[in-house]
């Protein structure tokens, strides 16, 4: 089980199977740490997901699974990913779903890059 209570990890998972190139996908950015494409279907006028490439269900998993360097590279290619979408200024939203309560349809660990309008305030 993974440390969100969800399955353990299924390597048929979508986003596993676009790693391996079996789904296409837009690509924004790949290195050794990260993968980054927009979201199939967009949320906002950029909606990108960064997806880590070792097999973690959740960040929760990721963070207590994945190397320091690892953990390190993706996030500096969120960073980096949000920076070459012209975001940075004036401002985005990072959002990663955790498990059932959360709603998390992919079981993978992803982040979103929202962008590209004002997002309104939100918590929930
Ligand atoms: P979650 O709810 O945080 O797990 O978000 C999963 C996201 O993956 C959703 O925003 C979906 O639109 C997106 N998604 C699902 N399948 C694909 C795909 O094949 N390509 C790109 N995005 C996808």
């Amino acid at each position: 089980m993974s440390v969100t209570g969800l399955p353990p990890y299924d390597p048929q998972n979508i986003f596993a199977r676009i790693l391996r190139g079996e789904i296409p996908c837009k690509k924004v950015h790949e290195d050794e740490f990260a993968l980054a494409f927009h979201d199939i279907n967009p949320l906002a006028p950029t909606h990108v997901l960064v997806i880590p490439k070792g097999p973690y269900v959740s960040a929760a998993d990721f963070h207590a699974g994945a190397t320091t360097e690892e953990i390190a590279g993706f996030w500096r290619a969120v960073g980096a990913v949000a920076k070459s979408l012209g975001l940075e200024q004036p401002g985005h939203r990072l959002i990663t779903n955790m498990g059932p309560h959360s709603g998390q349809e992919v079981p993978h660990f992803h982040v979103h890059i929202l962008g590209g309008r004002p997002l309104g305030r939100m918590l929930t």
